[in-house]
């Protein structure tokens, strides 16, 4: 059955899936800048790290994600932004 009026307003529960950051729950997971495979998660497809509300990491890691992912920009592994994907060859079906 659906949702009838919910007047009362009960609890607010956006996200059906849990938030537990990914570095905590797994232990052996580490944040490295040579991991861009792992970086490159929680970097959107600008090229901007994505928001800690949003990948769901715990303030601690997301800091340590951050400095690695500024890193991996600095030696080049990681683009600043998104102005040179080429070599990637992303979908251009037209
Ligand atoms: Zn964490």
């Amino acid at each position: 059955m659906a949702y009838g009026g919910n007047r009362t307003g009960g609890p607010r529960r956006r996200y059906g899936r849990r938030k537990v950051c990914r570095f905590c729950a797994d232990k052996k997971a580490t944040i490295d800048y040579k991991d861009i495979r792992s970086l490159r998660y929680f970097i959107s497809e600008r090229g901007k790290i994505t928001p800690r509300r949003i990948s769901g990491t715990c303030a601690e890691h997301q800091r340590k994600l951050t400095e690695a992912i500024k890193r991996a920009r600095n030696i080049a592994l990681l683009p600043f932004t998104a102005s040179h994907s080429l070599e990637r060859g992303d979908s251009r079906t037209r």
